[in-house]
């Protein structure tokens, strides 16, 4: 059921408190869930807003671009078809998905699933920079030109993927978004390679 304007979003079962940094991000991810009515329609219709999920003590954290379709489904990160071929590139580089952060720049569904807006950007970005501050990952791999343009505006996705890019002191790893790679099977093998390199990186 969508919740109406003005009420709060549902929350998934896993956010439940904890302590310190934990209990941070919990505090920011309850502030997400109870920010409505705010004036942004991808924010009211959202069946739920999706503030990310996974260890406040990441030393890894992955930012995609926007909730799609299945995420605003069931309120978490990476779990449709491009989530299970981000489950696939962590493996591929040595990564269990309980132990990195994953979020995206946008915590609620663009209809459609069409490019994040400048002005729903900017009302977004203090809570991505929250969960950066408390987790303060070792290596940050922005997913997508939308993601990458929020750490390095002048970067290109296809330039710096694959590697380390230093930034605002950051330390990134760019990719090319899962999604990109579900309809090629070139830029599937380059994310997969990219994988392996991000585990040489870690
Ligand atoms: N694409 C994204 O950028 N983020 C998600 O959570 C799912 C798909």
């Amino acid at each position: 059921m969508r919740p109406h304007r003005g009420s709060s979003h549902t929350r998934p079962a896993s956010q439940s408190a904890g302590s310190g940094a934990q209990a941070r991000l919990d505090a920011i991810a309850a502030e997400i869930y109870d920010h409505v009515p705010c004036g942004f329609a991808i924010c009211e219709e959202a069946t739920h807003l999706v503030p990310g999920e996974g260890s406040a003590s990441a030393t890894v954290v992955i930012v995609g671009e926007a909730p799609g379709a299945s995420e605003d489904k069931q309120g978490r990160p990476f779990v449709g078809r491009a989530g299970r071929l981000l489950d696939e590139l962590l493996e591929a580089a040595g990564l269990e998905r309980e132990t990195v952060f994953i979020t995206n720049v946008l915590k609620a569904r663009p209809p459609g699933n069409r490019d994040p807006r400048a002005d729903e950007v900017a009302h977004h970005l203090p809570w991505l920079e929250a969960q950066l501050d408390v987790i303060a990952p070792r290596l940050l791999v922005p997913l997508g030109r939308h993601a990458l343009a929020r750490f390095a505006p002048d970067a290109k996705i296809s330039a710096e993927h694959g590697r380390v890019l230093e930034r605002d002191g950051r330390t990134l790893f760019p990719m090319f978004h899962p999604a990109a790679a579900l309809h090629g099977q070139e830029l599937r093998e380059t994310l997969l390679a990219d994988a392996r390199a991000l585990r040489e990186a870690l």
